[in-house]
């Protein structure tokens, strides 16, 4: 251990020590610990192993807790070019827990937390249609207590960044964008916010009314105003934008073709989003209006890339699961709300062979009335082995697709998506020692076959989201109240 002086002005930092925790860190070598410890120093992971922590990771706690007036303590450097000032140690004893990456949620759609329990038992197109005139009617006053209701159940099972798909902006209907991140910011959650569109109404052929789209140029302009206001290209990012017009049915070729020009002429790796290939409706109307699959209309518009990923990629052929792969375009794999709408289940274990990237995702609350990423971690191997039988998916297969695979759709697999040293301390400590869950022979099981565990402790850039079951930074009763209120204006 080297002693050498913090750098002058270097901000003090809290350092969590996690021991005795049974530790899935999904890193590329699969490693796990069965009585582990994570250190973590600030926003950053600075140790990960098993047994006890390192000792001057000890030292430091003992040097702090018994200083009266703690002086800053160093930390002896394994990793970290600037030395580390500590200002005070929390130790969490994770006897009875499993430590996991927080769970990345690669596709929701928060504004219909407002609209769940509504077209129950429809297919896409026609719960499309039944909702269109309702979702016409959000606005910023509304969406923003929706959104904090779809986090907070977001968050409550798991979830340390939250990717929203945002594409219906009534004329008139304020700042939506800024509400959603707002709400984000208000749990302290980390946020892929995308500003989505509709530019193909019904009279031009598309699915929604003409009274639920917006105009070509209106949503270009939209969309970099969004990137330009909110994206954060920093390691560190709490939020940031993609680009998204909303489906091959709801929008022009033009805004397409134009918006990933656009995505990719700005600073910052902004990133393009859609959905593709959800359900056979979309196939025969791609086949029938431009007499092309979805993944290859899409292709020709310039839109299969490492930059892009997609929702749902249900109905794709070996020739679209090839393109996938040598483009690196990836995949929010969402079950329940495939399930919800009768859409099919994805080829995940072949996307998977085929090295595409692939995320989790609950998909908007209005197909997925459940909003918890967690349980869909068992959505996921369950739907999987349906389709291709005990091996197809593994929990493990689940636990990876829901943090490293995600990082890896959201392009940020070098700083989130794993326990390894020099991450974002994104974590989610599970209790797996209670009644649904003692004695079982594997801890990674409970998570990803039994009831969702209660979470301990929920960390996003090493600070407290949640804490034994209940947010930190916002009241649940609060929150619910205000999802009432705003159903209730929307449904006037
Ligand atoms: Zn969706």
């Amino acid at each position: 251990m080297s002693a050498v002086l913090p750098a002058a002005g270097a901000a003090p930092v809290i350092r969590t020590v996690i021991e005795n925790a049974y530790v899935v860190t999904v890193d590329p070598g699969g490693a796990e610990y069965e009585r582990g410890h994570v250190v973590i120093d600030g926003a950053e992971i600075v140790a990960v192993g098993p047994g006890a922590a390192p000792g001057w990771a000890i030292d430091a706690a003992e040097s702090a807790a018994s200083a009266a007036s703690p002086a800053p303590v160093l930390r002896g450097a394994t990793t970290a070019s600037v030395p580390t000032r500590i200002e005070r140690v929390e130790r969490v004893d994770g006897s009875g827990h499993l430590l996991t990456p927080g769970l990345i949620n690669t596709h929701h759609h928060l504004y219909q937390w407002l609209t769940r329990g509504v077209a129950q038992d429809a297919i896409l197109f026609d719960w499309l249609t039944a909702l269109y005139p309702t979702w016409s009617r959000i606005t910023a006053d509304t969406v923003g207590p929706g959104a904090l209701g779809a986090l907070a159940v977001g968050a409550l099972s798991g979830c340390t960044t939250m990717a929203d798909h945002h594409y219906v902006f009534p004329r008139g209907s304020g700042d939506i964008l800024g509400s959603i991140v707002d709400a984000a910011s208000t749990l302290g959650m980390r946020l892929h916010a995308t500003r989505g569109s509709m530019d193909l109404g019904a009279s031009q052929g598309g699915l929604p009314p003409d009274f639920a789209v917006e105009t070509t140029a209106d949503a270009l302009q939209a969309s970099a105003d969004a990137v330009a206001r909110f994206h954060d290209p920093s390691r560190e990012a709490m939020v940031k934008i993609a680009i998204a017009p909303c489906s091959p049915f709801s929008v022009t070729g033009d805004l397409l073709r134009e918006a990933a020009v656009l995505a990719r002429s700005l600073d910052g790796a902004v990133r393009l989003h859609t959905h593709g290939s959800e359900t056979v409706e979309e196939d025969a109307y791609c086949l029938e209006r431009f007499g092309r699959t979805p993944t290859q209309y899409l292709d020709e518009l310039g839109w299969l890339g490492d930059d892009v990923w997609m929702a749902h990629c249900v109905h794709l052929d070996d020739a679209a699961i090839a393109r996938f792969a040598a483009t690196g375009t990836g995949v929010a794999h969402c079950p329940s709300s495939n399930a919800r709408l009768s859409a099919g289940i994805a080829p995940v274990p072949q996307l998977l062979a085929a090295g595409v990237p692939v995320g989790l995702g609950v998909d908007g609350s209005a197909s997925n009335e459940s909003g918890q990423l967690g349980t869909e971690l068992r959505m996921a191997v369950l739907a999987n082995r349906l389709r291709g039988g005990a091996s197809a998916m593994s929990g493990r297969d689940a636990l990876y697709v829901a943090t490293r695979g995600g990082a890896r759709v959201l392009g940020r697999e070098a700083e989130l998506g794993s326990i390894e040293v020099g991450k974002l301390a994104d974590l989610a400590l599970w209790r797996v020692d209670g009644v649904e869950h003692a004695g079982i022979a594997d801890p990674v099981a409970a998570l990803t076959l039994g009831a969702l565990p209660p979470l301990e402790l929920l960390l996003v850039n090493g600070r407290a989201v949640v804490r034994e079951g209940a947010l930190v930074n916002a009241d649940e009763g609060a929150i619910a109240r205000g999802v009432r209120e705003a159903v209730g204006v929307l449904r006037g």
